[in-house]
């Protein structure tokens, strides 16, 4: 189902929400009044989730490198310990 950002003109609520492309959402979640506009971000959304998954890619690689580069340097030391 696609995602939508509505913002309410009563209350300045923004909001997300994830429903079908026929479906119309015009209910402010927070005070009520039916007085929301949809917010068109659905593509910018898109990008940013995919950034995030990116960041969240290099961090991860940045761990496993770290991680490979700690445990070399603990074998070498264990060999200049043990000639
Ligand atoms: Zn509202």
């Amino acid at each position: 189902m696609p995602f939508y950002n509505y913002e309410c003109v009563s209350c300045n609520n923004k909001f997300e929400a994830f429903h079908a492309v026929n479906d119309v959402l015009n209910t402010c979640t927070k005070c009520g009044e039916q007085t929301i506009k949809k917010v068109p971000s659905v593509i910018t959304a898109t990008v940013r989730d995919t950034q995030r998954q990116q960041a969240g890619d290099r961090v991860k690689e940045a761990i496993e490198e770290n991680r490979r580069l700690l445990l070399d340097a603990m074998d070498h030391n264990k060999r200049d310990h043990k000639p």
